[in-house]
C-alpha cells in the first residue's frame, strides 16, 4: 500500500530511503505536490514518467537542498547566480547548462545540453532532500492531463500503489501554482512559463526577460524550441541494419545496444537518451532503430525517436499553449491557461 507518512523524523528517513533506494515518494513543495525520484538513476526517472501516463518525454525539473548543492549539476553564468541568490528557495525554476561531469539521467533533460533546478522553499522538502543526499527529480503529482495536486489526499487518489511507494503529507500547498521557469542557458533570460514568483520581481533582479517567440524562446513550456536530435540520421522501425548503420535494438532482436532485451518500455525509456548519445559518439554513419511498441511508455518512446529523426522546424508542437505568454501578465492569477497539462 502507498503509505501516507506524517511530517516526522522518522517518515523523512524512511522517506530519504526509499528514494535512494529508486523508488518514487511524493512530497509537498510550496507550489503543488511532486512526484519524486531520484534524478541521476535512469530507471527511477523512467518510473515517474511511466506513473504520470505522460505521453512524451518533456524534461522534469531536478529539485536540490541549496544553490551549492546545485552548483554540481548546472553551470551558473551571472544572471543565474543573481537569480537564484534572490529567488531560492522559491518558486522560481532556472534552466541551465548541464556541466560536463553533470551525473543527471539524460532522461531528466530530455537529451538536451540543459537541466532546469529548483530548490523549494517548503521545510519538509528541504528536509527531505537533505536528508535523501539525491538530487529528486519531480514533475507535479498527478496523471497526466489532471490538474496539479495540492494536498496528500489529491496524490494519494491518482496512482495505484505499485507506482508510488509514499507521500509525505505536509498539508495544503502555499502557493498552488506551479513554479514560475526561466531559461538562463542562452544569451537572454527567457520565461518559459509563468508561476509562482512574479516576472515583475524575476526582471527586477535581471533586466527584460526575453518574450515567448522571440529569438530562441520557445512558444510554450512543453514545445521546447529544442529537442534532443542526434548529430546523425536515425531511421525508424528497421528490421535489421543495412551497410554503415549501428543498430539500435528492441527485445529479442541482436543489436550493436539493446534498450530492453527483455521488452521492457520503462528500462527502455531509462537507457534511451544515453544509449543515442553513445551512438551518436560511436564509429558509425548512421543509426537505425528497431520498433518499439507503442503501448505504455513505448508511446512516449516513440513520440521522441520521431522527433529526434525530424529536423526541429518540422517537428509537431507538443502541448497547446496559448499564444500571449506576456511577461507583464499577473502570475498568481494564471493557472489554468498555462498549465502543461500534465
Ligand atoms: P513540471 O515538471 O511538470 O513542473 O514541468 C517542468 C517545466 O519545466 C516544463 O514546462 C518543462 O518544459 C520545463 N523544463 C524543464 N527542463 C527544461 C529544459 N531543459 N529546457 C526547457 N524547459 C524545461
Ligand atoms: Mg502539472
Amino acid at each position: 500500500m502507498t503509505r501516507v507518512l506524517p511530517a516526522s523524523p522518522d517518515s523523512l528517513a524512511e522517506a530519504a530511503g526509499l528514494l535512494d533506494r529508486g523508488s518514487l515518494v511524493a512530497f509537498p513543495t510550496e507550489t503543488v505536490y511532486g512526484l519524486g525520484g531520484d534524478a541521476t538513476d535512469d530507471k527511477a526517472v523512467a518510473s515517474i514518467f511511466a506513473a504520470k501516463g505522460r505521453p512524451s518525454f518533456n524534461p522534469l525539473i531536478t529539485h536540490l537542498p541549496d544553490l551549492e548543492t546545485a552548483g554540481n549539476f548546472a553551470l551558473f553564468n551571472d544572471p543565474a547566480f543573481d537569480l537564484a541568490e534572490a529567488f531560492w528557495p522559491g518558486p522560481l525554476t532556472l534552466v541551465l547548462k548541464r556541466l560536463p561531469q553533470c551525473r543527471l539521467s539524460d532522461l531528466v533533460s530530455a537529451g538536451l545540453d540543459t537541466v532546469a533546478l529548483r530548490v523549494p522553499a517548503h521545510p519538509l522538502a528541504r528536509d527531505l532532500l537533505r536528508s535523501a543526499n539525491v538530487p529528486v527529480a519531480a514533475p507535479s503529482a498527478n496523471r497526466s492531463g489532471h490538474v496539479s495536486p495540492t494536498t496528500a489526499d489529491h496524490v494519494l487518489s491518482e496512482f495505484t500503489e505499485d507506482q508510488i511507494a509514499a507521500i509525505l503529507d505536509g498539508g495544503p500547498c502555499r502557493v498552488g501554482v506551479e513554479s514560475t521557469v526561466v531559461d538562463v542557458s542562452g544569451a537572454q533570460p527567457t520565461l518559459l512559463r509563468p508561476g509562482g514568483l512574479a516576472v515583475e520581481d524575476i526582471q527586477r533582479v535581471c533586466g527584460p526577460l526575453a518574450k515567448a517567440g522571440e529569438g530562441e524562446a520557445p512558444r510554450s513550456p512543453g514545445m521546447l524550441s529544442r529537442h534532443y536530435a542526434p548529430g546523425k540520421p536515425l531511421r525508424l522501425n528497421a528490421g535489421a541494419p543495412r551497410p554503415g548503420e549501428a543498430f539500435l535494438s528492441f527485445g529479442g532482436l541482436p543489436g550493436t545496444m539493446n534498450l530492453s532485451v527483455s521488452g521492457d518500455p520503462i528500462e527502455a525509456a531509462a537507457n534511451l537518451f544515453a544509449m543515442l548519445r553513445e551512438l551518436d559518439a560511436g564509429g558509425f554513419a548512421r543509426i537505425a532503430v528497431a520498433p518499439v511498441p507503442d503501448t505504455g511508455l513505448g508511446a512516449a518512446i516513440n513520440d521522441r525517436l520521431r522527433r529526434a529523426a525530424t529536423p526541429v522546424e518540422d517537428a509537431a508542437p507538443l502541448d497547446d499553449w496559448p499564444e500571449a505568454c506576456g511577461a507583464a501578465m499577473p502570475c498568481l492569477a494564471i493557472t489554468d491557461p498555462y498549465d502543461d497539462g500534465d
